[in-house]
Order: structure tokens, then sequence, then C-alpha cells
């Protein structure tokens, strides 16, 4: 497998001894020139470095180990839309329209029962020749 080169990330680390591994810059003469470009660099820049008290690197420590408790401790974002979702339901449950009830059906006697069927029999006609035959009969 063919060895590839080194990003400028991977050059940084060998920069700070961060870097394990086996050493490319011995068999790449690209890659090599890129770090010692880096490594003057840092060198020309290293003298500018400010000196940081201990004090505020506890403090930045302290402020990130409170936002990372923070996070843990608020709601996790897969439940927002859960508790979305249930709020919604509980809301269409309570507000949901009334019912329609069918109004009760018209109560007929005996006697008009026995009438409506009877004529319906002794029509030889069906229902749906009516409107034809009143045609005809007021053509007479
Ligand atoms: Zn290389």
């Amino acid at each position: 497998m063919r060895d590839k080169h080194w990003t400028d990330d991977e050059l940084f680390a060998r920069l700070y001894d961060v870097r394990p591994g086996h050493d490319h810059l011995a068999r790449c003469a690209g890659c090599a020139q890129r770090m010692s470009a880096i490594r003057r660099r840092y060198e020309e820049i290293r003298p500018l470095q400010v000196e940081v008290s201990p004090e505020f690197l506890a403090a930045q420590r302290r402020a990130i180990h409170a936002r990372i408790h923070a996070k843990r401790h608020s709601l996790p974002r897969v439940l927002v839309p859960v508790i979305a979702t249930l709020l919604l339901a509980g809301i269409i449950i309570v507000y949901r329209p009334a019912s329609v009830v069918p109004p009760p059906k018209q109560q007929i006697s005996d006697s008009e029962l026995f009438d409506d069927v009877y004529n319906r029999i002794s029509d030889p006609l069906p229902t749906s020749a009516g409107p034809i035959r009143s045609l005809f009969q007021e053509q007479k």
C-alpha cells in the first residue's frame, strides 16, 4: 500500500510530538520540506508566545466542565418532538368536535306502514316510472 502524504494536522501533531506511528518524513521529501517550513515558522513565533497563568487555565477548565455538565442535564433533543407530539394529541383529544348525533327516526303507526306497503305493492309500475307516467297524464 502506498504511503499517503501527511496533512497539515498530522505535521502539527508531529511538531508537538503527539503523533505516533511510522516516520513518513524520512521517506518523503515533500512532507519533510513542509515540516521544516512549519518548524522554521514555529521557531520564529515561539518568543512571541504569551505565558498563560495556571489560574487562567484552571478557570477555563472549570468553565468547560460547567458547560459539559449543563448540557448533560438539559432535555435530550430526542424527547422534544415526542413531547410536542403528545401535547398536540392531547389538545386534539380535549378540543375535538362533538360527534354528530343522528336525529331520531320518525315514528309511524302500523296502519300508516301497512298503507304505504299496500300502495307500493298495488302499483304495477315501479316508483322510478312516476315522472314518465305524469308526463303522459298531462298530455291527455
Ligand atoms: Zn509525503
